[in-house]
């Protein structure tokens, strides 16, 4: 079996509301659909997202990275050889998400090749994994009514909130969304680099009484001395993101003690670097938690697969449900969050097909 082609299809969903964080305000999901053809008429689907803000990406610039570089890299090669393929393009700086989407189409076309889907390929299991969603970041009584609606709706248990608003409407908010949640559920924060070290540590001190479970990148990451720091003075385990987007990122937060957890984003790792990022830090003694990168149900069916086959990763809650934001899907199997969790597919590989009559809707290549 060759590839024949790497097909990038930038599709834009309108979101229900405007998503705020502390790195930028988003109305809409700017995506590009990859799709590996082979010879044998199977093909392969990943999805790539722009986050100009965390990747330097557009959609221009993911489908141009893929019709001038990497579709010309992968013509003729095998699709099974994924770890090799992925080797073969590592020279490709950045574009973690266009990486990322055609590692995913490849271990997506494996399952479809075997007819098995790609948890069983990974790791043989399914574990069903906790759901987390993810907070606006509105007002404090906002935020404790989405949480609110969430824990009626689908029996969600786990938040995350984002967070660098300013001490005093941070603390708020966590306090209204502890108080909607109840003391079981999960909460943990985000502040994507918005607070400095120094604010850090007086934010999760002054959220202490609210069982923070996870703070995740407190402070910017260029402060070296200011993160390991705080991570030394906060009750709470610095989760690290942006901050570790590969295996070298990821091993230097974690052994110079600035982090203590990984959020694995398989839409920017793909699956093959994401096992990596996984074993690393499973030898650290870290914990692994499935992020998301604004993923449609395309991007959060790959991260299911792939975190129901790691006990490390299923254990977890992940951030599987951003898809909730989204006003339309593009895949014709909806995945839908039931008592709290997400049970993976039993379909081949990631286990979702994608609905052509919605793709040419929301396509904006006009093809
Ligand atoms: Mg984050």
């Amino acid at each position: 079996m060759k590839i024949t082609s790497i097909e990038a299809v930038p599709f834009t969903i309108p979101y229900h509301h405007p998503i705020v964080a502390a790195s930028g305000v988003l109305n809409s999901a700017e995506h590009v659909l990859v799709r590996v053809h082979t010879d044998e008429g199977l093909v392969g689907i990943g999805e790539a997202s722009s986050r100009s803000f965390v990747y330097g990406e557009s959609q221009t610039s993911i489908v141009a990275a893929i019709q001038q570089w990497l579709e010309p890299a992968l013509l003729g090669a095998d699709p099974l050889a994924v770890e090799d393929l992925y080797e073969k393009t590592s020279w490709l700086i950045a574009n973690n998400t266009t990486r990322g989407a055609i590692d995913v189409a490849l271990h997506d076309l494996r399952g479809k090749v075997t007819g098995m889907p790609s948890w069983r390929l990974l790791g043989g299991v399914s574990t069903p994994i906790r759901v987390t969603r993810i907070l606006t970041m509105g007002e404090a009584e906002e935020a404790a009514d989405e949480a609110r609606r969430a824990v009626a709706e689908s029996g969600i248990s786990s938040f995350k909130v984002k967070v660098g608003t300013g001490l005093r409407s941070d603390v708020a908010r966590i306090a209204a969304v502890r108080e909607a949640v109840g003391d079981q559920a999960t909460i943990y924060v985000d502040a994507n680099h918005g607070w400095r070290a120094e604010e850090a540590i007086r934010a999760l001190t002054a959220m202490a009484d609210y069982g923070l479970d996870l703070v995740e990148e407190p402070s910017p990451a260029e402060d070296m001395i200011g993160r390991q720091r705080l991570a030394q003075h906060v009750p709470v385990t610095v989760m690290a993101d942006e901050s570790a987007p590969t295996v070298a990122d990821a091993a230097r937060e974690l052994t110079s003690g600035s982090a203590r957890a990984l959020s694995i984003k398989t839409t920017r790792t793909g699956f093959t670097e994401s096992a990596r990022l996984v074993a690393v830090a499973g030898a650290l003694g870290a914990r692994t938690l499935l992020g998301t990168q604004a993923d449609s149900m395309v991007g959060t069916a790959a991260s299911l697969a792939f975190g129901s086959a790691f006990r490390q990763v299923a254990c977890e809650p992940g951030e599987l449900d951003y898809f909730n934001v989204f006003t339309d899907h593009l895949v014709t199997d909806q995945l839908v969050v039931k008592e709290g969790v997400l049970i993976p597919s039993e379909l081949p590989g990631i286990g979702v097909g994608i609905d052509e009559d919605k793709l040419r809707h929301y396509r904006i290549d006009n093809r």
